[in-house]
């Protein structure tokens, strides 16, 4: 199974094999006040059809971080893991809600 070895998918578009990069996105803030920019963010690039998308899981992953944590901590550009590894604020500030 050689496909272990390197990280390939399979496009959504054309269903050619893809392979994982990592590109910088812009993203839109849940409260819509600004967009940021994320840098290494794992995408699927496609050389058949040249798509370049993130997967759902990662989309997923950004807006549950990004709801999560306090986006005025955010700088306008941050890498993937620095935005992963934000600390969110339920845990944080939990007793502030009762101040
Ligand atoms: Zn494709």
């Amino acid at each position: 199974m050689d496909n272990k070895t390197k990280k390939e998918q399979v496009c959504d578009w054309c269903s050619s094999l893809a392979e994982e990069e990592q590109h910088t996105v812009f993203w839109e803030l849940p409260d819509g006040t600004r967009a940021i920019e994320i840098s290494n963010v794992p995408c699927i690039h496609c050389s058949s059809c040249g798509m370049i998308y993130s997967t759902d899981k990662i989309t997923k992953d950004i807006e549950d971080q990004l709801l999560l944590v306090d986006t005025k901590q955010i700088p306008k550009t941050i890498n993937y893991n620095e935005l992963m590894s934000l600390p969110r604020l339920l845990k944080r500030n939990y007793f502030d809600f009762f101040s």
